[in-house]
């Protein structure tokens, strides 16, 4: 029997539902559950694709090739369950299905309504995942009150109904703001908030409860009575000095002990956390310090590389290491002296992009990571951006460019990184035009690589074969190998059909690594990924050498 457990958010955004219910999945996990985890979008948007990432954070792309919301990203890494295509769902892809429907007169000529039409295609989004895990927990993205959030409140209330008591849980994440002047937590906003909810039918199970610093009994119990919920279902959800203590902080305070209580379960089980333990363990008691350069253009907003921070963090957890990021704006490098920037740095990294700007930035930051061999990590633009370079300093390719960067009105130059138009893959031929859509395009998800015998790369993965996940419109083109071998690049990785270039490596460097793919999406704090771990420890190895 699936059971479903919604979570809401109350009073403010960003209080953290999803790593909060990251952190359950990862707890029912332990009591030996089989967990799912999935979120629904209130935004109109179809998909987060096209969303700009110093708006939205990170775009998360699934093993299936789906563009999704970052917060899978944290249940994935929490809980080691690959995310897929339909674990994220958003207003735009309700209306569009429900809109594709109507034009094919599937609804025999009824009035189109957000009930029925809209919210049983959000159940139905629910429904689809019984049977595949003993435990669904489903995130409500939005704050509640917010005119968006309302078909899918409506949904999950009708869903909890339907199910019943038994199969269905709501818990309500809030805040508790300190306010110096009283002295205390104000419990008023969480009142509120609930009671907002119930108007929508709701009445929440459980209350987690954000709060800077210790909750008084007085102030759960005061909860608990104006918010109709048993005092120890009023969780304190109190900040924590690492994301992955979280897990270990609600177990503290009883989450998954009171999530069993409401579904009646009487699985009286010790929890072994050990896993947990260790991660943060070595998180806050680390033997050194790796400081990481990451040369990038989103730089001001930190949920825009969230997958690349904590993959770097597991790094350092494997390595048992602090890894400090210092994140420095592309464009800098393009006035400046990068040698100014890049002071006591140990490793120097490239991350993805979009677009022509900061990146003549990139492919200095590339020159001197190369020169002055400094271990560099170069990931998907940041491996173009090291072909860039290679081409036109090492091969003579002077004007060598992508053809991205035309679009964005820079001189036109010898493509060694252009648009693929047709490829094979597992689904048969793909296709792309240089003037469809922007959402959707790209080479997206899993994808195989085969690596060369004997690499940098084949010795760090251990294997000579590898799958990894991609998104990006552009490849290096495949003709410049020869030209690129002679001047000490190596194509250690490369798709099945040999036609992608897909990691390049240098044979002249101690750890100069470009990869086409994201590795830092398969990142996990309990299974770091070995990319991460080889770089961090080469990043360490060249801190102990200055
Ligand atoms: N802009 C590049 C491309 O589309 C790289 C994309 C990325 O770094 N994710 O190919």
């Amino acid at each position: 029997m699936t059971r479903y457990i919604f979570i809401t958010g109350g009073v403010v955004s960003s209080l953290g539902k999803g790593l909060g219910s990251a952190a359950l999945g990862a707890l029912l996990q332990a009591r030996g559950y089989k967990v799912r985890l999935c979120k629904l979008d209130p935004y109109l948007n179809v998909d987060p694709g096209t969303m700009s990432p110093f708006q939205h954070g990170e775009v998360y792309v699934t093993e299936d090739g789906a563009e999704t919301d970052l917060d899978l990203g944290h249940y994935e890494r929490f809980t080691g369950v690959p995310a897929r295509k339909n674990d994220n769902i958003t207003t735009g892809q309700v209306y569009t299905e429900v809109l594709t429907k109507e034009r094919r007169g599937d609804y025999l000529g009824a009035t189109i309504q957000v009930i029925p039409h809209i919210t049983n295609e959000i159940k139905d989004f629910i429904l689809e995942k019984e049977g595949t895990a003993d435990f669904v927990l489903c995130e409500i993205g939005g704050t509640v009150g917010d005119i968006e959030s309302l078909p899918f409140l409506e949904a999950i209330r009708q869903f909890g109904n339907e199910v019943g008591p038994e199969r269905a849980l709501f818990i309500h994440v809030t805040l508790l703001p300190y306010i110096p002047a009283a002295g205390e937590l104000k419990t008023k906003p969480t009142q509120h908030s609930v009671k907002e909810l119930m108007g929508y039918g709701i009445r929440p199970d459980i209350l987690l409860c954000r709060a800077d610093r210790e909750i008084e009994d007085e102030e759960r119990r005061k909860i608990g009575l104006f918010c109709n919920i048993p005092e120890k279902k009023v969780i304190p959800a109190l900040d924590v000095s690492t994301i992955y203590e979280v897990p270990l902080a609600y177990h503290a305070e009883g989450l998954d002990v009171q999530v069993m209580d409401c579904f009646n379960i009487n699985d009286d089980v010790e929890l072994d956390l050990k896993v947990w333990d260790d991660i943060v363990a070595r998180v806050k008691e680390p033997e050194g310090t790796v400081r990481i350069a990451v040369v990038g253009k989103y730089t001001n907003l930190a949920d825009s590389y969230k997958s690349l921070n904590e993959a770097l963090i597991h790094g350092g957890i494997a390595n048992n290491v602090k890894v400090k990021l210092q994140f420095i704006e592309a464009e800098l490098f393009e006035s400046e002296n990068v040698v100014d920037h890049l002071q006591g740095i140990h490793g120097i990294l490239v991350p993805g992009g979009f677009g022509a700007r900061g990146t003549e930035g990139k492919i200095k930051a590339v020159q001197f990571a190369r020169e002055r061999k400094i271990p560099y990590f170069g990931i998907c633009l940041g491996m173009q951006m090291a072909i860039i370079e290679a081409c036109r300093n090492l091969c003579g390719i002077e004007a060598a460019t992508s053809s991205e960067f035309e679009n964005d009105g820079r001189e036109v130059g010898e493509n060694v990184v252009g648009l693929m138009t047709e490829w094979e893959s597992d689904l048969g031929k793909i296709k792309r035009a240089r003037d469809t859509d922007l959402g959707g395009t790209m080479r997206l998800g899993a994808y195989p690589a085969k690596l060369s015998p004997g690499s940098l790369v084949s010795k760090i993965y251990g294997s000579e074969e590898i799958s990894e996940r991609h998104r990006h419109r552009y490849e290096v083109n495949i003709n410049y190998k020869q030209a690129l071998e002679e001047n000490g690049c190596i194509f250690s990785g490369l798709s099945p059909d040999g036609e992608l270039p897909e990691i390049v490596e240098r044979a002249d460097h101690p750890w100069f690594v470009g990869v086409q793919f994201h590795p830092e999406l398969k990142s996990k704090p309990f299974d770091p990924h070995p990319l991460f771990v080889s770089f961090i420890k080469a990043a360490d190895e060249q801190g102990r050498l200055v």
